[in-house]
């Protein structure tokens, strides 16, 4: 679909209670709550991408095999957010995936993720597991190699199940007779209005609404990871301080997936942490896979390596991957942790077109690896790759953390440290800046002004980097707005 019918219209411009910016996890549970507690607030949600139906990225292995650059990332950016092919992962936890529980407190943040978890299974994954660290051994296992299993329950939706989910979500939004969705328009600006104290937002000049003006008595921003730089530019402009944040690097392991099945079957998704002692830095699995597909992911241009997996047992892989990060702060001078991250991404790029792959035997020997010896490898990749050396992308102290995780991770899941391994680069997480909001996700000023009429939620705010914590601070600020409807 192109433009959704207008149902509100003020003067020559648009008029509404609510405008949310950006239409990933955080608006669309948000945008869920308001439904289900039957808002009459009358709410815009400006969308970048495009409807749900019409995401497609053109890589498709045979034409397409590398990123085009489309004007907006169909991975990225549309109706769902940045989750919306993903594999659907909803872990509920303070562990990880963003600081909620230093927002809300424990209780609360935990009672949210719950709720979003409930509207998962009613919205079409009553099926889908739910997996616990707790009840198992695998803790005390880890501890003897002095890796630290983080708790946590997960629900996995799959790739499929999660696309289903988010189609009824947005289903139920759509037929609301007070929202307004908007897609394929970016919003350019957000000021403050003389007017009537609320908010002109802007769009940019291209698109079907194309420098359009649009009145709001409130904004939630949820502009997301790909939103992050945008959002960063309003906070600049209305005086809010940012603070940057870290960077995590490494790569993407793959591997047959009977060597990880003891573990996966039982908790699906281990979030392992090491303190190297000799490197002294901290090494992490994260966004584990099992049976599934390594993808290409596209962050403003740079081509990096995420992962994913499918519910359905016909699509499934014969592979497991799960990413390897090492987790970069900066200390004075240097302050941009994301260039940092984009950088050794760049590089990647410039030496082998995009993803990088290299067998660990092959890295532990110092050597390339190349097409001859990818065809010698008894573990068949899932990314159609460029064979190549990672040891002239990473930084020494990099490298030689992953190196020793993996042979750390051996102990636990022998296998794990084979010759035929694949590590895929580069996997970069970026950690947006986090944004000065209170405890209710109202952005403050530097002089100290609360900016009551405004929210800045997701991962665009640096608060949240999980489907989870994202979709209930959503649900959180819906419940504000329902409270002043009062
Ligand atoms: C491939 C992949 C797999 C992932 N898998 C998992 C997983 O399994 N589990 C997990 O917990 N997390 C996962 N994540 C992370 C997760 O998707 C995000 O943490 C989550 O989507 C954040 O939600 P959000 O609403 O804050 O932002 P997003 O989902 O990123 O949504 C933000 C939306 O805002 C739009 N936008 C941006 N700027 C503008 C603008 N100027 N105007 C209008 N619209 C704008 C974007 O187009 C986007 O649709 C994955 C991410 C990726 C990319």
């Amino acid at each position: 679909m192109g433009v959704a019918p207008r149902k509100y219209y003020w003067r020559d411009k648009y008029m509404y209670d609510v405008a949310f910016i950006g239409f990933g996890a955080a608006a669309v549970y948000a945008a869920y709550e308001l439904v289900k507690q039957k808002s009459t607030q009358k709410i815009a949600i400006i969308e970048k991408g495009k409807a749900l139906d019409k995401r497609k990225c053109p890589i498709d292995g045979v034409r397409v095999k590398s990123c085009v650059h489309c004007k907006s990332c169909s991975i990225m950016e549309g109706a769902g957010g940045a989750g919306s092919f993903s594999d659907g992962k909803y872990n509920i936890t303070t562990n990880f995936g963003g600081d909620i529980a230093m927002y809300l407190g424990d209780r609360t943040a935990y009672e949210l993720m719950w709720y979003v978890d409930k509207i998962n299974t009613e919205m079409g994954g009553a099926e889908c597991r739910l997996f616990s660290t707790s009840g198992n051994n695998l803790k005390y296992e880890a501890l003897k190699y002095d890796l630290h299993l983080l708790d946590a329950s997960v629900r996995h939706l799959g790739t499929d199940k999660n696309y289903e989910i988010l189609t009824n979500i947005i289903a139920m939004i759509q037929e609301a007779p007070n929202i307004d969705l908007i897609y394929n328009t970016a919003v350019e600006s957000v000021e403050r209005s003389e007017e009537n104290g609320g908010w002109i937002i802007r769009t940019q000049e291209e698109g079907p609404r194309s420098q359009e003006t649009i009145h709001a008595g409130k904004v939630v921003i949820a502009a997301g990871r790909s939103g992050s730089k945008w959002t960063s530019g309003v906070c600049e402009q209305l005086g809010i301080p940012l603070r940057d944040n870290r960077v995590d690097i490494g790569v993407r392991v793959e591997l047959p997936a009977q060597i990880w099945k003891p573990v996966t079957d039982q908790v699906y998704e281990s979030k392992l942490v090491y303190r190297d002692a000799g490197t002294r830095s901290v090494c992490r699995t994260f966004c584990m896979n099992p049976y599934g597909y390594v993808v290409t992911e596209n962050t403003n241009g740079i081509l990096t390596v995420n992962g994913h997996s499918f519910e359905d047992e016909a699509k499934r892989s014969e592979n497991t991957n799960f990413a390897l990060l090492v987790t970069h702060h900066f200390t004075e001078p240097f302050h941009d942790s994301n260039a940092y991250g984009e950088s050794i991404a760049r590089l990647t790029n410039m030496l082998s077109g995009g993803v990088m792959l290299q067998r660990f035997g092959d890295l532990l020997g110092n050597r390339r690896t190349n097409r001859k010896r990818m065809q010698d490898s008894f573990t068949k990749p899932t990314l159609d790759a460029e064979p190549g050396n990672l040891e002239l992308v990473f930084p020494k102290l990099t490298l030689d953390t992953i190196i020793n995780m993996i042979e750390r991770l051996d102990k636990l899941v022998p296998g794990t440290a084979n010759t035929d391994t694949l590590l895929y680069g580069t996997e970069v997480k970026f950690y947006n800046s986090v944004v000065n909001v209170d405890n209710d996700f109202h952005p403050v000023t530097a002089e100290g002004k609360t900016e009551e009429s405004m929210y800045i939620i997701g991962d665009c705010s640096g608060t949240t980097h999980s489907l989870s914590q994202a979709a209930a601070e959503g649900v959180f600020v819906a419940r504000e707005l329902l409270d002043r409807e009062k």
